[in-house]
């Protein structure tokens, strides 16, 4: 049995006194849920959030480089989060794909260093709307799941999360329905029973994001093969986020 994992990706949201004065309360709310709930909050705050000293809500980064140190200005190594106290990391998100120009190696180096150094990557695929209109979501997905998996040990596996996050569908208010992104996500698992193992492919949990709402969770969490969500906007507001931990 997979537990579902539901994460917030904040994005460039919240000082640090919004996002203590809501993973507070968010931690007291959710706190005997059965999923796992992630806040992956601005760098900023991460180190305020670890001082709470939160008890059920885990703390992620939205980004990482991949050296261990050095001349990288602006940059944040996984060491750094680590001792910040994250455990997960989002990797290869749309909006670094498109706007920060990352490619598939990149993402995959990145996703090596977070797995040595102990952090859980949330590694992040999803076609754009042309390549979804030319029938090419499936090769799409399945190609950069597999770069972005190059090289992950079988040990290393179980420690990544995946999220199909079609790119039409994210901070637009549509939304895939969940019949097909639980078709995608079933041929993202294809993947890795192909990459890995059968076995392996069971226990990798695969998150589906794009406007997800407390009014649509359910018709995704309702599928069998989709684990969890990745929520962006929905994840600003401590009711929003609650009513979709709660589906
Ligand atoms: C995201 O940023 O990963 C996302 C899914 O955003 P939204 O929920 O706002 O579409």
């Amino acid at each position: 049995m997979r537990t579902p994992i539901i994460a917030g990706n904040w994005k460039m949201h919240k000082t640090v006194g919004e996002a203590t004065e809501m993973v507070r309360k968010l931690d007291e709310l959710v706190a005997d849920s059965p999923v796992e709930v992630v806040i992956c909050a601005p760098f900023t705050s991460l180190a305020s959030l670890s001082a709470l000293g939160l008890n059920k809500v885990k703390l992620g980064a939205q980004n990482m480089y991949f050296a261990e140190q050095g001349a990288f200005t602006g940059e944040i190594s996984a060491a750094m989060l680590e001792d910040v106290g994250c455990e997960y990391v989002i990797l290869g998100h749309s909006e670094r794909r498109e706007i920060f120009k990352e490619d598939d190696e990149l993402i995959n180096k990145k996703v090596l260093k977070a797995l040595e150094t102990g952090l859980k990557p949330i590694l992040c695929v999803g076609e754009t709307l042309e390549q979804r209109k030319a029938g090419e979501t499936e090769n799409v997905v399945v190609e950069q799941t597999t770069k972005g998996l190059a090289g992950v040990g079988a040990e290393q596996i179980r420690q990544v999360v995946i999220a199909y996050e079609p790119i039409w569908a994210i901070g637009t208010g549509e939304t895939s329905d969940g019949n097909d992104a639980n078709q995608v996500i079933a041929s993202i698992r294809q993947t890795v029973a192909k990459l890995f193992s059968p076995e392996l492919a069971q226990e990798v949990r695969i998150q589906y994001g794009g406007s997800v709402k407390p009014g649509n969770i359910k018709e995704f969490m309702d599928q069998p093969e989709i684990d969890g969500a990745l929520v962006g906007g929905a994840s600003l507001k401590v009711e929003d986020f609650v009513g979709i931990i709660n589906y």
